[in-house]
């Protein structure tokens, strides 16, 4: 099954998420910041990033960048998460690089078909 990384500060949801897709049959990675997100992408290559776009230090955007600034990780889909559904906020991650975009609180049935979505289009076969 593919790898999923989620970048995410908060422990409530970062915990919440990861089990719902774990029993989903995606093998989770997790980081709990930015640079420790991108970091973690280049070294464990993972099929697709949950990035929540509201960190402190360096936040989702600017580790967006950062993953499609390095060609080794710049290949991998990124889906922002945000909970402020503000205006422009969508254009905003498809210019930071991020090939989707996701408001939170988390509706896992329309994430799971944003994921499928961009798997299959990086040729992953899920199986379904
Ligand atoms: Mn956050």
């Amino acid at each position: 099954m593919p790898t999923l990384l989620i970048v995410e500060d908060n422990q409530d949801n970062r915990d919440a998420l990861s089990r719902r897709l774990e029993r989903r049959g995606f093998k989770v990675l997790i980081a709990t910041d930015g640079r420790a997100g991108a970091e973690m992408a280049r070294a464990e290559r993972p099929d697709l990033i949950l990035m929540d776009m509201n960190m402190p230090g360096i936040d989702g955007w600017e580790a967006t960048r950062l993953v499609k600034a390095e060609p080794t990780t710049a290949g991998i889909p990124v889906i922002a998460l945000t909970a402020h559904a503000l205006a422009g906020d969508r254009g905003r991650a498809i210019a930071a690089g991020c090939a989707d975009y996701h408001t939170k609180p988390v509706d896992l049935h329309k994430l799971l078909a944003q994921i499928e979505e961009l798997l299959t289009e990086q040729g992953q076969d899920l199986g379904s």
